[in-house]
């Protein structure tokens, strides 16, 4: 009995040696091949935060950075070399296969929201001067510029785009032209989780859930209201409350009405637009906000993404999709539904 006992023992200790090898190993494993690897950078006019676990990390974010940065030259109409700034000068030019992909949806999505997304308002914006030394423009010039505008100015055959008039500007959809860049290079480098967030879009890679919060629309940036969770996702937001200034007691902000040149007036502060793609989220966010709750709903719908739309009267407004995923952090807010 005695010497059973002592085999029972070392049986029990080389199982044991055997557990904590394993336990070494795939901590080692673990930490090798899932490290996390974070970078803050600013390209785009704005902070992007990469934080990317798994797969080649450190050879991924470096790649992120590598890439945004030349993104940032090809769609920014604020460098004189930039491939939207040589159209403009141009008056057209022959695209990049992407670019010309870019215009297509850009000019859906112009077609579908019936004008209110219009991404040749490069003049009408430069009057307004957001981001810099804003005011309200001249009437005559803003007419001017206004009746130069219109992405039916725009006209694309395969790769050959004609401009007749207006000044292109990507300002509301290049963060989530970025975000679909990126998320190529984490399949590329086969990352297992990431966040990714450039300016008001954000990029949730992989199978688990995250939080993602949405902006207080009357606190200071780092503040939510509610919180979405959600995997696989791109989400942006659009809100007044960014590149706003005030005059003569009136707030203007930097989302415009096609139809008139001034910042959009409704009941809304804010629009957050959930879809798989970057671009749809960043450009409806925009058009959505033009729209209002109603329009901005069907034509979320149309392209199979959801929305979440935040009033002047503090009212949250989840498309059905969503309505699950949304928490509200800050009881001020009321959330509703289509189904309440
Ligand atoms: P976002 O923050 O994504 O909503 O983009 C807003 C930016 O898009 C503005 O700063 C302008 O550069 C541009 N923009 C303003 N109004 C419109 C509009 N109605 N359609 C498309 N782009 C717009
Ligand atoms: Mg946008």
């Amino acid at each position: 009995m005695i010497g059973g006992d002592c085999n029972l023992k070392k049986i029990g200790a080389v199982v044991a040696a055997i557990a904590a090898v394993a336990l070494i190993a795939f901590i080692a494993w673990d930490s090798i091949f899932n490290c996390t690897v974070t970078k803050d950078f600013f390209a785009m006019d704005t902070v992007i935060s990469v934080k990317v676990t798994g797969g080649k990390a450190k050879e991924c974010t470096d790649e992120i950075e590598k890439r945004i940065q030349e993104l940032d030259g090809i769609l920014t109409r604020h460098k004189p070399t930039s491939e939207i700034s040589l159209i403009n000068k141009n008056k057209g030019g022959t695209l990049s296969d992407k670019t010309a992909e870019y215009f297509r949806l850009l000019l859906d999505v112009s077609k579908k929201s019936g004008g209110a997304f219009d991404f040749t308002l490069g003049a009408v914006s430069d009057l307004w001067s957001f981001g810099k030394s804003p005011s309200v423009p001249d009437e005559k010039e803003l007419a001017k510029a206004l009746s130069e505008s219109g992405y039916e100015n725009v006209s694309l055959s395969g790769n050959n785009l004609t401009l007749k008039s207006g000044i292109v500007d990507f300002g509301a959809a290049g963060k989530g032209i970025a975000l679909d860049e990126i998320r190529t290079i984490l399949e590329d480098t086969k990352a297992k989780e990431a966040i990714i967030s450039v300016g008001g879009s954000v990029l949730i890679y992989g199978k688990n859930e995250a939080k993602v919060g949405i902006r207080d629309p009357y606190g200071n940036a780092g503040r939510s209201i509610a919180t979405l969770n959600l995997s696989g996702s791109c989400i942006s937001t659009s809100g007044s409350y960014e590149r706003c200034f005030e005059e003569n007691g009136t707030t203007y902000h930097h989302i415009l009405n096609p139809e008139t040149g001034f910042p959009v007036q409704n009941e809304l502060v804010s629009v957050t637009v959930i879809s798989q793609s970057g671009l749809l989220s960043d450009a409806l966010s925009t058009a959505c906000f033009v729209l209002g709750i109603e329009e901005g709903t069907k034509l979320a719908e149309e392209y199979g993404c959801e929305a979440v739309f935040i009033t002047k009267d503090k009212t949250v407004f989840a498309t059905n999709g969503v309505a699950a995923k949304i928490e509200i952090t800050d009881n001020t807010y009321n959330l509703k539904t289509y189904e309440n």
